[in-house]
């Protein structure tokens, strides 16, 4: 049973990463960022809600935010575990995770936290702007959301680092490096031997 976080900035590959790091641990994903996308082009009114903060690069709202996750956490898929994609992003949201996993009597195992230099960040951005066309990669939009990424999220980063959970994983350089020194860094951290 293994239940994961994984914290970077905007175009750290944060997303890619969930992806493979969870293949690798037989848990799905749980991207709070997917999940408001899916709902803004399907217009549901959650997505219509969201929409007006993912267009600005802004956080939604911590309410509407926890009750979805709250929600998604009862589902049975995730009784096995799960990896966090972009949740917690603020310090209040720890707690209401802390409480939502404690109720249940269960607990994160490790955060991994991708580290890359901004230069490389808004490098990857343009190149994703590019590629996928998401409403939400213009530079001024990123800009935004690195922002308040260094201000809000290092808070998270720095609850978990007090407890001695977060294990730093280089973000910079080619996607599958980053997938292997990824994994290795938390196989390593929970005591795990390939
Ligand atoms: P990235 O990591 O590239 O910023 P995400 O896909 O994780 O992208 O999130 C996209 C957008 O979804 C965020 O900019 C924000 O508007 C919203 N979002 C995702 N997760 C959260 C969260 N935990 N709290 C508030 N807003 C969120």
């Amino acid at each position: 049973m293994t239940r994961l976080l994984i914290i970077g900035p905007p175009g750290s590959g944060k997303g890619t990463q969930a992806v493979h790091i969870a293949r690798h641990f037989r848990i799905p994903t749980v991207s709070t960022g997917e999940i408001f996308r899916t709902n803004v082009s399907q217009e549901t009114p959650l997505g219509l809600e969201a929409a007006k903060y993912l267009d600005d690069g802004a956080f939604v709202p911590d309410q509407l935010t926890n009750a979805l996750v709250k929600d998604r956490l009862l589902d049975a898929d995730l009784q096995p575990g799960f990896l966090l994609d972009g949740y917690p992003r603020t310090a209040p949201q720890v707690m209401e995770l802390d409480n939502m996993l404690a109720s249940r009597g269960h607990r994160l195992d490790a955060v991994v936290e991708l580290r890359a230099p901004d230069s490389e960040l808004e490098q990857r951005m343009l190149q994703r702007a590019k590629e996928q066309g998401r409403k939400d990669d213009t530079i001024e939009v990123f800009r935004r959301r690195l922002d308040l990424y260094h201000r809000e999220t290092h808070e998270v980063v720095a609850v978990y680092s007090g407890r001695g959970m977060v294990v730093s994983v280089d973000g910079s350089g080619d996607p599958g490096a980053i997938t292997t020194r990824a994994i290795a860094a938390v196989e390593k951290f929970l005591g795990v031997t390939p």
